[in-house]
């Protein structure tokens, strides 16, 4: 393919802790982390029908439904570090319904009919995955103690009633609200004013759930080759070829599935952004402990924060405790916030203030990760080059859930079938780009700034603030 490939750079810089970037991938061993098996990385030319660069939730999710849908069509993945080294090996584990930011946030954004199929498309997505661990014995921890949205203050509150109405407009009743005594009755935790529960959601550990799906992706005959860094993609009319220092893929069709390092790639880059989101443990906690959080149902919790707190049980008995600072990183993922010491201890401080009768319990493991944001939060799946490179990513830091449903989007996208799930505003929406240096970085770190401190407030302070948040509402 001479002269008309068009070249799509694709290796971002440094990658930092290359051992544990989170609790979830130390817990259990990385099959690849010691010693590559025989055959895990590239090695030589391979050709193949569809190549996909990126082994997260959305690459192997996307290299699942492929293989399903054309058992005949050769997929490869290729992976940088080890499957899940992203976020998807780093998040809370909170697989929920929502796709941006709340249902009052979507209705607002696509409309009442669109929202709807939307999540309609999610709740049967949650199911799938809840299937599919089970069809594949995936060891997940998964569980559905259903998801209690929180408001810690008067801005919340409204959110928490926009959320319930937008719920009530599209005739769903799978979102109940709660009173300040209700959520007390589900956890004691300090500065509930009212909330809402919804059963759909599900709890899972991501880094067992992304090492499950390579390994399904490999029983369908997957190739998902680790330790394999892309440098470039070149795109041309006899189709596309991922290149890496151990030899080259060359393909029909290609899928770029490495959200918030496509941060690397100047055509994505206009609309999306990277955020670096952190979480922090406490140890184990005693029976006697968890008799003092009362959270029986054990379910997952986030606030109505713009920027969210969320916690929830591990399997093993500790508190994950999440959110609060998402810091805008003009450089796309960058390592050296992926333990922020002042954004841990932070964490560690509105932590301290909601579980007081935790005082004595340490918290012990501290990590962060890349989030690939869009302008509207909602993720997006499109051609990069008509026909032949598709990309999907823009979770917005919400994309455990999504993701699965992605994967069809995808699958349906690069096999050229039409179907309903290409009309759904993932793949349908613009996305809104957002202007260029050095005003983007300006607008990002101004508004993350306000955002944040109307979050710590309790409310908007100063006209960035105000119109922030006004446009967030
Ligand atoms: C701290 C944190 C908490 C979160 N909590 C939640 C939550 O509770 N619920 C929720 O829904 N979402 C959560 N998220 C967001 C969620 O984790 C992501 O939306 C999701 O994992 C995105 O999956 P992905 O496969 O698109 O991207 P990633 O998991 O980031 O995968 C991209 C992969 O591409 C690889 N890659 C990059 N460049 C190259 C290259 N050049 N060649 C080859 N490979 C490459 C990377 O190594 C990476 O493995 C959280 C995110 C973070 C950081």
């Amino acid at each position: 393919m001479p002269n008309q490939e068009e070249m799509v750079g694709t290796a971002h810089r440094d990658v930092g802790d290359r051992t544990a970037p989170s609790w979830w991938l130390g817990r259990s061993p990385d099959p690849t982390a010691a010693r590559l098996p025989a055959g895990s990385r590239l090695d030589g030319d391979v050709r193949c029908d569809v190549v996909i660069v990126g082994g997260g939730f959305t690459g192997l999710w996307s290299a699942i439904r492929l293989a399903e849908a054309d058992p005949g069509c050769a997929v490869v993945v290729l992976e940088r570090e080890c499957v899940g080294f992203g976020a998807s090996g780093r998040n809370g584990g909170f697989a929920m319904t929502m796709v941006g930011r709340s249902l009052h946030d979507l209705v607002r954004k696509v409309g009442p009919g669109p929202a709807l199929r939307v999540h309609r498309a999610m709740v049967q997505t949650l199911d799938e995955i809840e299937g599919f661990c089970r069809a594949e014995a995936i060891a997940a921890d998964l569980s559905r103690p259903g998801l209690l949205t929180v408001s810690n203050g008067p801005e919340q509150d409204v959110r928490i009633r926009q959320d319930l109405e937008a719920a009530e407009r599209l005739g769903l009743n799978d979102l109940r609200g709660v009173s300040a005594a209700g959520c007390r009755e589900l956890l004691a935790a300090q500065g509930m004013r009212c909330g809402h529960v919804e059963d759909a959601a599900l709890l899972v550990d991501p880094a067992a759930l992304v090492r499950g799906l390579a390994a399904a992706a490999r029983r369908r005959g997957v190739r998902v080759l680790e330790r394999t860094p892309v440098e470039e993609v070149r795109v041309g009319p006899g189709g596309v070829r991922a290149l890496t220092r151990f030899g080259s893929v060359r393909a029909d069709r290609g899928l770029i599935a490495t959200n918030a390092y496509a941060h690397a790639i100047p055509r994505l880059r206009r609309f999306l952004f990277t955020v670096c989101a952190s979480i922090t443990l406490t140890e184990p906690l005693t029976a006697a402990q968890w008799a003092q959080v009362g959270w029986e149902r054990r379910m997952g919790v986030e606030d109505r924060r713009v920027m969210p707190h969320f916690h929830r049980p591990t399997p093993d008995g500790r508190i994950l405790w999440g959110g609060r600072d998402a810091p805008h990183s003009p450089i796309g993922p960058d390592p050296r916030r992926d333990r922020d010491p002042r954004i841990l201890r932070r964490l560690e401080e509105t932590f301290r203030q909601t579980f007081p009768q935790l005082a004595d319990v340490r918290l012990t493991h501290g990590w962060g990760g890349p989030v690939a944001a869009t302008v509207s939060c909602l993720p997006r799946a499109g051609w990069l080059r008509g026909g032949r490179l598709a990309y999907a990513l823009g979770y917005s830091g919400h994309g455990v859930g999504p993701s699965a449903l992605m994967g069809r989007v995808v699958a349906d996208l690069l096999l050229g079938r039409a179907t309903e799930r290409l009309e759904l505003p993932l793949v349908t929406r613009r996305a809104v780009p957002l202007p260029p240096e050095p005003l983007r970085g300006a607008i990002l770190g101004m508004a993350q700034r306000a955002l944040q401190a109307a979050d710590d407030h309790g409310g908007a302070r100063g006209p960035v603030g105000r119109l922030a948040v006004r446009l967030l509402r």
